[in-house]
């Protein structure tokens, strides 16, 4: 079934991602941070499409810049909300984990994916071949790890990283140019890092989304997905003055250093 993705912009750099069934027009809302740009999108305020139904809301984790929305949504809009099981969000009334599965009238099955490491609880949906993953996997980066381990983050980042090659990965924020740029410094020869950072660049200055990415081209060019490799790991550990015996120590070096770019 063919899905549409639209984004929706919301504060300086979040993305409010909205599903689209072309032939009924109904929709599903990701991570609404806030109302007001979500209830004018569903109007059809932006003429890209016609007036959408809204079906569910889904929620990636509980941070406020991703469900702020939800009350002022329900208020008008009496649909599911699905969230993490293992965190409190108020407005939530359907705490889905990885053994579920969400089951709407008129889409495909969606999968939900346990992917703790930025939060504790954070889940992606996974539908097709679309990847909604909230801050845990960015374009060229990944989410801080604000309540979980790096070895949690790794193990998080592993499983998105395991999905087929074809894979189109939404994340929460537009945060690529960024990362390309940090992933430019722990990788200088890797030239898809290069071609990468100037299509996002032509992309970014005519205000276009970088996202979705690929998730194969996220293999070859986020520093992230890419700790296994020789070079990667003689960069990281002598930016760290010392070796570093296990994957997850490379990981937890190279997050923490990324902390420290501006
Ligand atoms: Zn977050």
């Amino acid at each position: 079934m063919p899905i549409k993705v639209l984004p929706i912009l919301a504060f300086k750099d979040n993305y409010i991602w909205c599903l689209i069934n072309d032939r009924t027009n109904h929709c599903i809302m990701v991570d609404p941070g806030e109302a007001k740009s979500v209830l004018a999108f569903l109007k059809g305020a932006n003429a890209k499409h016609l007036k959408l139904s809204l079906d569910a809301i889904f929620i990636t984790h509980h941070h406020w810049d991703h469900t702020n929305g939800i009350k002022a949504i329900l208020n008008t809009h009496a649909v599911p909300v699905y969230g993490p099981a293992n965190e409190k969000i108020i407005g939530v009334s359907h705490p889905v984990d990885e053994e579920n599965v969400i089951e709407l009238a008129g889409w495909p099955v969606f999968k939900v994916l346990a992917i703790p490491g930025h939060t504790l609880g954070h889940i992606a949906y996974y539908v097709e071949d679309l990847l909604f993953c909230g801050d845990t996997l960015f374009s060229a980066g990944c989410g801080r790890l604000f309540e979980g381990t790096p070895a949690q983050m790794l193990n998080s980042l592993n499983k998105l990283a395991s999905l087929p090659d074809e894979t189109k990965v939404y994340c929460g924020h537009e945060y690529t140019l960024n990362n390309l740029q940090f992933a430019q410094i722990v990788e200088p020869n890797n030239i898809k890092i290069k071609e990468r950072a100037e299509k996002v660049r032509v992309l970014r200055q005519k205000n276009l989304p970088s996202l979705p990415a690929s998730l194969a081209d996220e293999r070859l060019i986020n520093p992230f997905l890419r700790t296994t490799n020789p070079d990667i790991i003689l960069r990281i550990e002598k930016h760290r003055g010392k070796r570093l015996e296990a994957p997850v120590e490379v990981f937890a070096y190279l997050r923490k250093w990324k902390n420290n770019f501006k």
